[in-house]
Formats: C-alpha cells, structure tokens, sequence
C-alpha cells in the first residue's frame, strides 16, 4: 500500500487523484487537504456564480471523493498545523494542487487607496470565499473600471452589469446579490493596455455581454485594425474580435454601458482617501506587439477599480519558488523527489479547468513507475490523524461537508442551487447543526 496526500481540492487536487486511482487502483491511498471545511477551489470560489454548467463539473469530483481510497481532509491548513517536510515523512509522495489564489500586484501609484480591489478579492466576495465575504466594496459611484483584457474581467464587468433576475439559477451570495442591486454604477470601463486582437477573452464568454437585460457593451470602432487582418486570426480569436466588432455596430442603449478602452494603459490612480478616478495613458503596439505608451494621458472617473491582472500561487516556506511567473520551480510537475505540483500552482494562473487534468494524469504516472520497485514505510493517514489530533486541529471530512452542502441547499433562495455560508464558524456549525 502507498500513501500520497494532494494538497487543496480543487479541480488539479481531484484530477490528480482521480488520475492515482486509475494508476495506482487498489493500492493506493490518497489524503485530499485542504485549509477550508469545504472541497473543490476555484470551482466553488472562482468560477462564477452565473456559470453553474461549469460548476457541475464538482459532481465528477463527488465520485473521486466517495471512494473508499480517497479521503478529503478539510480544515487543514498546510504551513500552519502541518508542514511540508512532516507530511513528506508521512507519505510516499506530496502532491501541491494549491492554485493560483493570490492576485498579481498592479504596483502602480494610488494602488493602495481604498476601493482598488484584485479580481481574487472580488471574485472571492461574490462567491461567498471566507477571505473575502466581509470586503465590501463600493458600489456607490457612477462608474467602475477593470483593469485587464482576459476572462476575469468579463466576469466581474458581467456581475457588476446583471440585475436580481439575471442571477435567478445561480450560487451567487446573498450579501453580494443585495449589494449588487443597490449599485449605483452604470459605466463599467474594461481597460486593455493593447488591443482588440490581442485580449485574452474566450468568443463564449465575450458573446454574453450581448445578451444583457440592463446593460450593452461598447467598442470604438477606430480601436480595430482593418478588417481584412481579422483572416489571419485562429478561429476562435476571429469569433470573439468579430463579437466585439458587433457591439461597435450596435447601438443598442441600456441603462448601463459597458465599455471595450483599448490602447489604455492605467498608470496611475488619484483620490482624496479612496479612488476617485484612473490616470490612462494612450498606448500602440510595437513590432513585437507590446504596448508602448504615447504620452497622452487622461482620467476616467471611478469609484471601485478592479485589477484583473492574473493571479500567483501563494509560496511555502522550504519549497523551491519561481518568483517571477509566481508558481513553484518545477521540472515538468516534480519539484524534488516525492514532491510534485500540478494545475496553477505547477503551470501559472492559464487554461480552462479541463487543461488541469492532463497535469494529473501526468504526475500520477511519474509517481506510479517511482512506486514500481519496494513497498511503503510511511504511516500514511493514520500518521496524520495522530499527529493533528495531537494538535487539537478540528479535522472536516467529506461527510462532514455533505451535512455542510444540505445545510446550504436547505437554506437557498427560491431559483438558487444553494446558499453558501460564508465564514469557517458558520460552516463548522453546519456540520454539527445537520447531524442529528
Ligand atoms: P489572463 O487571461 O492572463 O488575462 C490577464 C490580462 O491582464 C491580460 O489582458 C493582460 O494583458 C492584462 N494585464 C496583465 N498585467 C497588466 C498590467 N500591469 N496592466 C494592465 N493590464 C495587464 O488572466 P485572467 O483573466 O486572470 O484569467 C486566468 C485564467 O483563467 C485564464 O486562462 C482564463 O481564460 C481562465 N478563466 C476562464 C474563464 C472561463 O472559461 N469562463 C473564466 C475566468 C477565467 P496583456 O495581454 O497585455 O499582458
């Protein structure tokens, strides 16, 4: 029998284990940690609370979960009741699936005023993360600008653009739903520091802000190069520029514009104690098509500016760091012997959920032909339930989390899958509440 533990539950902590099992089968035991009482990372907190077809994907996750050689441990945080080199003496092999949680500084001037927020913290608001559930954000200006040209930032101008009734079916939380609809924003700038054939979108997600109730988007059509170029594109680039292309056709008006600023480099922001507005620079693009600043500036008004400049992977203490792409150092998933991350944390903050899975495959096949030979002398889950017990850390387990998940769904608005708690308490509480 081999142990291995996979650490955060997210989408590259189940595809790893799930890979295992197919490796490995029988022999082989698999401990899921995560630091919250409840599983799966960026599916529950990440991935928007409008995009339930996605999240469904979780329910792929229950099946690895449920059998009996895979455990999920939630409540652990790794770093603070247990560290890297104790859990490599426990099993035969540790796996980082820990994501890319933390937002990349913007490090401009005035970044540091009140109401500049990163998409983490953002994102983490409106979908309930404990981190987060407490930030506030001000709502209460006429305007908001995202900083950013990729899927993030369609997703945060998109929650910041619906109304209550757009959000019917979703997971979205009730103290976000409420802010939400006493917003007073109604110009959402979404600034790209190149241009239309150069963001970062995907033509799915791009069309949605078509199909608004309340808000059009907006592009000026003098940002696009000549349309001919349009050819040289891959398809799916072509399908989003020609979905931008569209909405500088269109002149539908709503309450509530959205707005494509290209060539927009913010390179600063100014406010007498909190935003008030974003210093623009013009930019074009050189022969490499990096963005070059003109030297024509102006402001945009605002009163919340979101960064959604990517994100990094929160270091730990011991393990090998590449600072600059924000990831840990790895050679194609290993890190050192018995030692190997996968998804964000191994590759950076890119990719669809799917693109993590062959990262799981690929680890879990190192792994096996390193078990090949000799067998194991590591204590595995019981050496952990030992020692954190020794610690007093109040283990979650995954039928834990199921009373937590009927909790929520018993508690959930009309229309809405569930209603999440929101801080660790509130979840600890469930587990105990639904028991009986
Ligand atoms: P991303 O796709 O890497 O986009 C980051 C954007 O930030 C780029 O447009 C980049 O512009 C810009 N940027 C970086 N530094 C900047 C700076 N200092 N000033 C101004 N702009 C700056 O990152 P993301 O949007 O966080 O998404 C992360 C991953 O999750 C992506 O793979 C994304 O597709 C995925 N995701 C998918 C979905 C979905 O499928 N529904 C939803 C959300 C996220 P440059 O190109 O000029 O560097």
């Amino acid at each position: 029998m081999r142990h291995v533990a996979v650490i955060g539950s997210g989408p590259a902590g189940y595809y790893s284990a799930e890979a295992l099992q197919k490796e490995l089968g029988e022999d082989v035991r698999i401990d899921i940690i995560d630091r919250l009482p409840v599983p799966y990372g960026l599916i529950r907190f990440g991935v928007a609370p409008d995009h339930q077809s996605i999240k469904a994907v979780s329910r792929r996750y229950e099946k690895v979960a449920l059998s009996d050689n895979v455990r999920f441990v939630g409540n652990v945080m790794v770093g603070r009741d247990i560290s890297i080199p104790e859990l490599m003496e426990l099993y035969d092999a540790v796996i980082l699936a820990t994501g890319a949680p933390l937002d990349r500084p913007l490090e401009l001037p005035g970044s540091d005023l009140p109401g500049v927020i990163g998409s983490a913290a953002f994102v983490g608001w409106y979908n309930g993360h404990p981190d987060f559930a407490d930030l506030d954000p001000p709502l209460g200006a006429e305007a908001a600008a995202i900083i950013g040209n990729g899927n993030v930032a369609l997703d945060v101008a998109r929650i910041l653009a619906k109304t209550r009734k757009e959000f019917e079916g979703s997971d979205i939380v009730a103290h976000a739903l409420d802010a939400l609809e006493q917003s007073r924003i109604r110009t959402i700038h979404i600034l790209g520091r190149r241009g239309p054939h150069q963001i970062a979108m995907t033509p799915k997600e791009l069309g949605e802000l078509g199909h608004l109730e309340d808000a059009a988007p907006n592009v000026d059509p003098a940002d696009f190069p000549p349309e001919g170029d349009d050819a040289l594109l891959e398809p799916g680039m072509r399908k989003s520029v020609t979905h931008l292309r569209d909405f500088a056709a269109s002149n539908a008006a709503k309450r509530k514009t959205i707005n494509f600023d290209f060539f927009a480099m913010p390179v600063a922001i100014e406010g007498d104690g909190k935003v008030e507005r974003v210093i623009v620079e013009r930019t074009m693009l050189d022969a490499e098509l990096r963005s070059v600043g003109t030297g024509e500036r102006y402001a945009i008004d605002c009163g919340l500016v979101v960064s959604c400049i990517g994100y990094k992977t929160p270091p730990i203490e011991g393990v090998p760091y590449e600072h600059g792409r924000g990831r840990f150092a790895n050679s194609e998933g290993v890190i050192q012997d018995g030692l190997y991350c996968v998804g964000w944390a191994r590759r950076g903050p890119t990719g669809t959920i799917g693109t993590n899975r062959p990262d799981g495959f690929e680890v879990a096949e190192k792994i096996a032909a390193r078990f090949r030979d000799g067998t194991s002398a590591k204590f595995g889950r019981a050496g952990l339930d030992a020692l954190l017990e020794g610690r007093g850390v109040d283990i979650v387990t995954f039928r834990d989390w199921q009373k937590i998940e009927a909790a929520e769904a018993a508690r959930a608005r009309a229309g809405s899958p569930r209603e999440k708690f929101t801080h660790i308490d509130e979840m600890l509480d469930a587990r105990g509440g639904a028991a009986g």
